[in-house]
């Protein structure tokens, strides 16, 4: 996945661009800036990519997708529907507006499960956020349809998923608002930095706005602008933008790369009966940033993922007992765990996820094991990964 790998000239020229004039802001400085704007540029570039009318970018992100929320006018108590499995900037940027995460399960697309999802819609929910983990997609015609009848906003979280499609359209593109991440470990990096693209007008107006401050980004006097709202700052450097400019120009690239060496491991581990590998909705293609598999048991998954790191199999994830990605590990957030007061309505609608049952999504996970797709390996390592991923699955099948 990780575009860090491939840092090179064509990064150095686009910052270069940015040292030589000085202007490390996306805003103002006209004169100053010998017409470099990096940011607009690659929101452009981004926007056309994704085939979508607009696309603001944003310092991270958990930025992305509390901009995307606050856009669409999500604020306290509102219900947000959320996966089991996901990266904690789900819920923190649900959180962050006062809105309450609502965990629902994960089914084998190692995505939201559309019936699953239904069951947890009430007259609070207002947005569904399908996270496209590890480079595949959630089944979004069924959640679209739940969204249409309920009247509820569909958010793509499609940070782990850059250039995968549905049904031939790019992940992120599908629902009302998609939201990227272009941090240091993604497909594509800006160091720091996520973008929020829509087809809505209003949305995108309201994220530009919001994402700064509440600036309404008429005329060329910063000072003098109105402010028709509130807002923060998540604005992005153009140093940022400017190495995203090169990484996004680099993405096919990238792609065709991952892809090529997710397929030589996936049809070496084909070989193995006992393996079954994630299920991608109909109509999908993955961006093959991991390799997603499911060992028959929670036993032999635990033994296959140790005997895959003896082997010297680096990069290779067991989740279900991960710090970061699976429910079970975030008691920060189940207890609430605050610095400081957290908003009323969070406190009374939360929830008790002490109580909650989702032995549906530990029966996926407690099998799962995601291989990160590296770029840099020559197509001799891969092969010689591809050996001994076979050799230390078969050890314990
Ligand atoms: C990385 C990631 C994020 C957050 O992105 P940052 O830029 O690190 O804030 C959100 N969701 C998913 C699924 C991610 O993988």
């Amino acid at each position: 996945m990780p575009g860090f790998e491939l840092f090179g000239d064509k990064e150095r020229k686009q910052v270069q661009d940015v040292m030589d004039s000085g202007v490390l802001m996306r805003y103002g400085f006209d004169g100053m800036r010998n017409g470099h704007w990096k940011a607009k540029e690659l929101e452009l570039a981004l926007a056309k990519r994704m085939e979508t009318n607009h696309a603001h970018l944003v310092s991270s992100g958990t930025a992305a997708l509390t901009v995307a929320l606050a856009s669409a006018g999500v604020g306290a108590g509102d219900e947000v529907i959320m996966p089991t499995f996901t990266f904690v900037a789900s819920f923190e940027s649900i959180l962050a507006l006062g809105a309450v995460p609502i965990l629902v399960d994960i089914d084998d697309t190692l995505t939201l499960n559309p019936v699953a999802v239904e069951k947890a819609i009430t007259p609070k929910t207002k947005v569904v956020m399908p996270v496209h983990m590890c480079g595949s997609m959630a089944n979004l015609d069924a959640l679209q349809h739940l969204c249409n009848k309920h009247n509820l906003l569909l958010l793509e979280d499609a940070c782990q998923a850059i250039g995968g499609t549905y049904k031939g359209q790019p992940l992120g593109s599908i629902g009302d608002l998609g939201c990227f991440s272009f941090d240091y470990v993604k497909t594509i990096t800006c160091g720091e930095g996520g973008a929020v693209i829509t087809n809505n007008e209003i949305y995108y107006q309201n994220a530009h706005k919001y994402a700064d401050h509440g600036h309404d980004h008429i005329g060329n006097d910063r000072g003098a602008e109105s402010h028709p709202f509130l807002g923060y700052n998540f604005r992005i450097s153009e140093m940022n933008a400017a190495v995203g400019l090169a990484q996004l120009a680099r993405l096919e690239e990238f792609l065709a790369i991952q892809k090529t060496n997710y397929t030589i491991l996936r049809e070496a581990l084909s070989q193995i009966p006992e393996i079954v590998f994630r299920s991608v909705p109909e109509g999908g293609e993955e961006n093959y940033s991991f390799l997603n598999f499911f060992m028959p048991t929670e036993a032999l998954a635990q033994k296959a993922h140790k005997a895959l790191a003896e082997n010297g199999v680096d990069g290779c994830f067991y989740w279900y007992n991960n710090n970061w990605h699976y429910y079970k590990k975030w008691e920060h957030l189940t207890q609430l765990k605050s610095l400081g007061n957290v908003p009323q309505e969070v406190k009374a609608q939360m929830p008790d996820y002490s109580k909650a049952d989702f032995s549906a999504s530990d029966h996926w996970m407690g099998r799962t094991i995601s291989c990160l797709i590296k770029l840099g390996w020559t197509e001799q390592q891969v092969k010689e990964r591809a050996e001994n991923m076979v050799k230390a699955i078969k050890s314990v099948v």
